[in-house]
C-alpha cells in the first residue's frame, strides 16, 4: 500500500491504477511492522513468533515496534505506519496517544493492511474505528453497546443483538476449524475441517462486524466449561475464528486463536501457534492485507481432519 497512501501525487495514483503498486516495489520484500509491547498474554514469545514465520514466506522484510510498558509514558509513541504494507497487531494494553491513533485509522483508510490474533480483542473498547477494523472483539468491559454478539448459522454470519457481556474462554482443547469461504484467496487449497492444535476458544464475542467476512469457524461445544465469563459451558455456536475485514481501503486479517500464557518464556513451545494451520493462516492473511492476493502455496504438512500438526 506504500503508494496508495500518498495518492495525492498524480504518478502514485496512476502506479496504483495499474495494479502495480500493490505488490509494494517489484522485486522488493513487502514491509511489516509487529507492534507489541503490552498484552496479559506472552507478547515477547508471540511476537518473534509473527516475525520468524513471515520471514520464513520469504515474502516480508520484519521490523519489531515496541511501546512503552504498561502504565508509561506513551505521549511520544508514534510508529510510521505510513512505511509499512502490513502491520500485526500483538498489544493488548493502555491507550495508544490519540494523534498516534488518527494516523493508523488514516492509513488504514489509505489502503493498509492489519493482521491480528489471540487476546488483540480485549484492547481498545472505547476507539470505535479500531473496533470497526477488528470486527469483534471480548472483555475489556464490552457488552452491548460494544455491537451484536457474532455466530456462524446456517451458512451465514448470524448477528445477536440481545444483551449481555462479551466474551468466554473455553478450557483449552484441540478443536476442529471449519472452513467456510474455501474460494477466498486465504483458504484457496486448504482443507474444508483441520484440526488445531490445543487452544483458547474464543466464544460470545461482540463488535459492529461492518463488511467483515466469516472464513472459517469452530464449534464451542457445551462440553467444555466456559471462563472468564457469563457462560459455564461452551456456547453451542460456530465462533468465527478467521475473519477478514474491509475497513475505507485497508484489508484486515484477524483470527482469536493462538493463546500463549503471559510471562511465557522466549523460545518456548506453544501448540496454539506452532499449529501449522495458524502459522499459514497467518502468513497467508498477512499477504492479503499486504497485497490483497495470495501467492503462497498450501503447506504440504499442513494439519488433517483427524491429526493437529507442528512446526
Ligand atoms: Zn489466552
Amino acid at each position: 500500500m506504500r503508494y496508495q497512501a500518498f495518492c495525492h501525487a498524480p504518478l502514485f495514483c496512476f502506479l496504483a491504477a495499474t495494479g502495480w503498486s500493490a505488490h509494494g516495489d517489484p522485486g522488493q520484500p513487502l514491509k511489516a511492522m509487529v507492534l507489541t509491547g503490552q498484552n496479559n498474554h506472552g507478547w515477547q514469545v508471540l511476537s518473534a513468533h509473527y516475525k520468524n514465520i513471515l520471514e520464513q514466506t520469504g515474502l516480508f522484510e520484519v521490523d519489531m515496534v515496541t511501546s512503552p510498558p504498561s502504565g508509561g509514558d506513551m505521549s511520544e509513541f508514534n510508529p510510521d505506519f505510513s512505511s509499512y504494507d502490513v502491520i500485526v497487531i500483538e498489544y493488548n494494553g493502555d491507550y495508544w496517544p490519540e494523534s498516534t491513533q488518527k494516523s493508523f485509522e488514516e492509513y488504514m483508510e489509505n489502503g493498509g493492511g492489519m493482521v491480528y490474533g489471540h487476546a488483540v480483542n480485549h484492547t481498545f473498547r472505547d476507539w470505535v474505528a479500531f473496533n470497526e477494523m477488528m470486527g469483534i472483539g471480548a472483555w475489556g468491559g464490552r457488552d452491548e453497546k460494544a455491537g451484536p454478539y457474532v455466530h456462524y448459522r446456517d451458512g451465514k454470519i448470524f448477528l445477536d443483538n440481545r444483551p449481555g457481556h462479551a466474551g468466554e474462554c473455553i478450557d483449552a482443547h484441540e478443536f476442529e476449524v471449519v472452513t467456510r469461504e474455501p474460494d477466498h484467496p486465504i483458504m484457496r487449497g486448504l482443507p474444508p475441517l483441520w484440526l488445531h492444535g490445543k487452544d483458547e476458544l474464543y466464544s460470545n464475542q461482540r463488535g459492529p462486524a461492518k463488511n467483515m467476512t466469516i472464513l472459517g469457524t469452530a464449534y464451542s461445544d457445551p462440553k467444555y466449561e466456559a471462563h472468564w465469563g457469563v457462560e459455564k459451558q461452551g456456547t453451542g455456536e460456530h465462533e468465527p475464528m478467521v475473519s477478514t475485514i474491509r475497513y475505507g481501503k485497508g484489508r484486515v486479517f484477524g483470527t482469536p486463536m493462538g493463546h500463549v500464557d503471559g510471562g511465557a518464556k522466549p523460545g518456548s513451545a506453544w501448540p496454539a501457534i506452532d499449529c501449522v494451520g495458524f502459522i499459514t493462516l497467518i502468513q497467508r492473511g498477512a499477504e492479503w492485507a499486504a497485497t490483497g492476493e495470495v501467492t503462497q502455496k498450501a503447506p504440504e504438512d499442513f494439519p488433517s481432519e483427524s491429526e493437529a500438526k507442528f512446526r
